[in-house]
């Protein structure tokens, strides 16, 4: 929610990386069957380090985009699969681990009894919360809700306070709209529009596949509509979303029920397992002005329907083939663009990895993750941090004490890689043979219970915020940590058989991007403990601002579909980090070979391999109804832009490929970026 999770960026570890000595078992790591080679790379680049990979990995049905990344957890997915159903094949002791694996997993791919269940595993909670008679009522039913896995109107999560960075708080998140993104609620282009129609259609035919008659279902449909609307035009934009200040409203218990009266927040808070709560950090405080208002006003049948419908828009990917097939039709279909529904196993693989994450992460890293790859990796990682440290000491642009702080962060970052050292502990899961959805539905109230019991207590710095199987990286300005899953180190990203340049350029520039997100426009507002706390000078953060501006300027500028702009300042922390990324690791890998320089190989030379590697990460299809619905959403830019968008800054990489004015990938220099 608040992390920077990239959905994109990887790291793995990297072989020879420091050593110079060339070997003469390394290949070059490049796939030559990747290229498309009738097109030049000073014309179109990603067309030419991609298009061969493109046209061999055409979309499939139940992807809406497919790219090099995804082959991999396609790949880990199917290692996972072995490894749930030689436990899901067994008998197991009742309470164990295994019992757990095994239970979830089996009673995912029992069709026969998810159909003959239909909605009744949830019919229970639908009467119930179609009871409800008064305000009084709602607040008391929505702590049993939340609890539950949903959210309604608003979120509550337990997160370190970003002005006091030790201590975890509660805090309060806009929430409560289905459709994720409030443009979707508010924008009046013929594509959202249209999604909207098919949206109030899905409503409709969702609550009479739970048993309301049609006239029920529509007038549902407009309640749910009608709120969820208010929530929206609410709600901060993607925008504002990103500003860390904006975002920060702590105040005392007592003064948020001043702000939110509609709400007795010790009594709420109590209700939650929240207990003796001080301060809070409404981080969008006038959306839940909203929310006090729409909790207060809105007719009770209105909010009843809208309750029920969280209810079963949450727990629809858990129940009948029928209630299933309606959900994938507009979130999947209409929405993305998908053709088909994933088979099964892999949603069963994928409920078993959310429920039971680190007990299933623990089995992949024994079979998985060989020992010495931590070590390497941590090599590569000190090798990029000395990288920026010099690039930071050579910036024209920032004074001498900015630089000094600059160099602290650097050197205070918190590593990860790889597993974390200690495990979960899973033994208060309860998991039976009742309903796949009262799994799941324990499930997140065992995880809620989890993390609202930090509150009040120091954070845990030591904590894994992604489960080692996983194919992604992060940074947490937080924390000021860098983790990199066992999942991502891997090919494409890294390829412990290949030379330098394809490593650095691969796993190098997602540790190098990771790195930089400390110093994006967002992080770098952060200090090296992880505060919100300004540590620049007045001078050196206008000029950082400057230059990030070129960068959100000039993703602005780039049309992702007809008549559709890329959103600089949405994406621009992304795209910093792969600037920075790309420039920290291009130095780090000319340091790394200096005393053995690498030489030609598969006709390219060292420097043109490494930013073929790093193409090659991004290379993917992807489907149009994907793109509008990522340009919504995905604070990353497509996958084609993080190439083609951010290789016309990077001088290197014009150097390789001898691009010049009057070719069609040239930017001119005064118009390029130029931060880290
Ligand atoms: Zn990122």
């Amino acid at each position: 929610m608040k992390k920077f999770i990239l959905p994109i960026i990887a790291i793995t570890l990297m072989t020879t990386a420091c050593n110079s000595k060339k070997d003469a078992n390394l290949t070059a790591g490049i796939q030559l069957a990747n290229l498309d080679t009738t097109v030049s790379p000073k014309v179109d680049f990603y067309q030419f380090a991609c298009g061969g990979w493109m046209k061999n990995n055409p979309l499939t049905g139940e992807y809406s985009r497919f790219g090099s990344f995804d082959k991999l957890a396609e790949n880990n997915r199917k290692q996972l699969r072995g490894l749930i159903e030689e436990i899901a094949s067994k008998t197991a002791d009742k309470g164990t681990v295994e019992q757990k694996i095994g239970d979830v997993y089996n009673m995912a791919m029992d069709s026969t009894k998810l159909n003959a269940d239909s909605y009744k595993p949830i019919e229970a909670e639908l009467k119930k919360i179609g009871e409800v008679k008064s305000t009084t009522d709602i607040l008391k039913l929505m702590p049993e809700l939340v609890l539950s896995g949903l959210d309604p109107y608003f979120s509550i999560y337990v997160g370190a306070d970003p002005m006091n960075s030790s201590l975890n708080i509660v805090q309060t998140y806009q929430s409560g709209i289905s459709l994720g993104q409030r443009d979707y609620y508010l924008e009046n282009d013929a594509h959202t529009k249209e999604i909207r129609d098919k949206y109030k259609e899905h409503i409709v035919k969702m609550f009479a596949l739970v048993g309301f008659t049609p006239a029920q279902a529509q007038k549902n449909m407009e309640a749910v509509m009608a709120i969820e609307t208010r929530l929206a035009t609410a709600a901060y934009d993607k925008v504002k979303l990103r500003d860390p200040h904006a975002n920060y409203n702590k105040m005392t218990v007592a003064d948020l029920g001043k702000l939110v009266p509609e709400l007795n927040w010790n009594e709420y808070l109590n209700s939650l397992g929240l207990k003796d709560v001080k301060d809070i950090n409404a981080s969008q405080k006038e959306s839940l002005v909203e929310v006090g208002k729409i909790i207060s006003t809105e007719p009770i049948p209105s909010q009843i329907a809208y309750l029920q419908w969280k209810l079963i828009d949450e727990s629809a990917a858990y129940l009948s083939d029928k209630i299933y097939a309606e959900n994938f039709d507009f979130y999947g279909k209409i929405l993305s663009g998908k053709k088909e529904q994933s088979p099964r196993w892999k949603r069963a693989v994928g409920t078993v990895d959310g429920v039971l994450g680190e007990a299933v992460g623990q089995m992949y890293v024994k079979k998985y993750f060989p020992a010495e790859a931590k070590e390497r990796m941590l090599k590569l990682v000190h090798n990029l941090q000395k990288s920026l440290g010099e690039r930071i000491n050579a910036l024209t642009w920032m004074g001498d004490s900015t630089k000094v702080k600059a160099n602290e962060k650097l050197k205070s970052f918190i590593i990860k890689i790889g597993y974390p050292d200690k495990w979960r502990d899973y033994s208060k899961l309860e998991i039976t043979k009742d309903s796949y959805y009262a799994n799941v539905k324990r499930a997140s109230k065992f995880e809620t219970e989890y993390r609202y019991a930090k509150a009040g207590k120091k954070v845990d710095k030591s904590e894994w915020q992604m489960t080692p199987q996983t194919v992604n990286a992060y940074y947490d300005p937080s924390t000021n940590e860098i983790c990199f899953p066992a999942g991502i180190l891997q090919y494409p990203f890294f390829d412990m058989t290949a030379d330098d340049a394809f490593n650095y350029g691969a796993i190098g520039v997602v540790i190098g991007h990771e790195m930089t997100h400390g110093f994006d426009d967002q992080g770098c507002q952060f200090d090296k403990e992880g505060n919100l706390k300004n540590w620049w000078t007045a001078a050196d953060k206008k000029n950082f601002d400057a230059r990030a501006k070129v960068m959100a300027n000039y993703f602005d500028s780039i049309v992702v579909a007809p008549g559709v702009h890329g959103n600089g300042k949405f994406t621009l922390g992304e795209n910093i980090a792969d600037h920075g990324g790309l420039q920290i690791s291009f130095q780090a890998f000319k340091n790394a070979t200096k005393a053995n320089p690498l030489v030609v190989n598969d006709g390219f030379t060292p420097e043109q391999r490494f930013f073929l590697a790093y193409a090659n990460v991004w290379a993917g299809n992807v489907r149009p109804e994907e793109i509008l619905k990522r340009t919504k959403s995905d604070p990353h830019s497509l996958g084609k832009w993080r190439v083609d968008g951010a290789l016309p800054h990077i001088q290197n990489w014009y150097d390789a490929f001898g691009i010049k004015a009057g070719d069609k990938m040239f930017v001119p220099v005064e118009k390029r970026v130029s931060i880290w």
